[in-house]
């Protein structure tokens, strides 16, 4: 088996993500792709919505597409969400499946400074695809770790869940920004609201 990891606060999810884990899935010809919320990420200060609201959100974002699925792993473990944990426990867990992590351009950047990152390139490879906004910095890259990048091009998408955010705050629509069910998810729960009230 093929299995793309689709990893990230999810903050609210956006077509962004759904769309890099789309591109990979067909560049690779992954069985599957599994969109996995992390608890609290190394590299910026807890999520807005709760765990539960996120995941739920990309439960609803995958929709009917059969080769994605969830990972609720990192939630599950709690604490800081160390990326070379999670492979570790999935190298157990999944003996005979090929990993490779999916991230952004700004995230390939910031390869270099994950936790035991060469403990990592050697569990996963990582699928990069280009993000709108950040140039590749393919010189910061340690040469072992650079050996294990894919990359691919998407169609680039000016979206993040920060950019979100901030328009839930200030009350501008995201419509279309996320899926019409994630939409549709924040109008009714009143996470909107509730994000709303909270600082970041
Ligand atoms: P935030 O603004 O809160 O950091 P985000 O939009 O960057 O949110 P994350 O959950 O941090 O979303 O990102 C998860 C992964 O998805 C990262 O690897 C990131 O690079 C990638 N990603 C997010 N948005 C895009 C996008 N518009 N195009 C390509 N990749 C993206
Ligand atoms: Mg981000």
């Amino acid at each position: 088996m093929k299995i793309g990891i689709m990893g990230g606060t999810f903050d609210p999810i956006h077509i962004g993500h759904l769309t890099a884990a789309e591109t990979v899935r067909e560049g690779l010809g992954l069985d599957e792709v599994w969109f996995m919320p992390s608890h609290i990420p190394p590299h910026k200060a807890e999520a807005g919505f709760s765990g539960e609201e996120r995941l739920r959100m990309v439960e609803l974002a995958i929709g009917t597409q059969p080769a994605f699925r969830t990972l609720d792993i990192e939630l599950r473990r709690g604490g800081v969400s160390y990326t070379v944990d999670t492979m570790s426990e999935l190298a157990e867990k999944y003996p005979d499946a090929r990993f490779h992590f999916i991230i952004g351009t700004d995230m390939v950047n910031y390869l270099p400074k994950w936790e035991r990152i060469e403990e990592l390139a050697n569990l996963t490879r990582f699928a990069a695809v280009g993000r709108a906004g950040y140039e590749l910095n393919k010189q910061a890259i340690p040469a072992e770790v650079a050996e294990c990048i894919d990359y691919f091009d998407m169609p680039q998408l000016e979206i993040s869940s920060t950019e979100i955010r901030n328009r839930l705050k200030k009350g501008c629509s995201i419509r279309y920004l996320v899926p019409e069910k994630v939409y549709d998810y924040l109008q009714r729960s009143g996470s909107h609201a509730a994000y709303a009230r909270t600082t970041d």
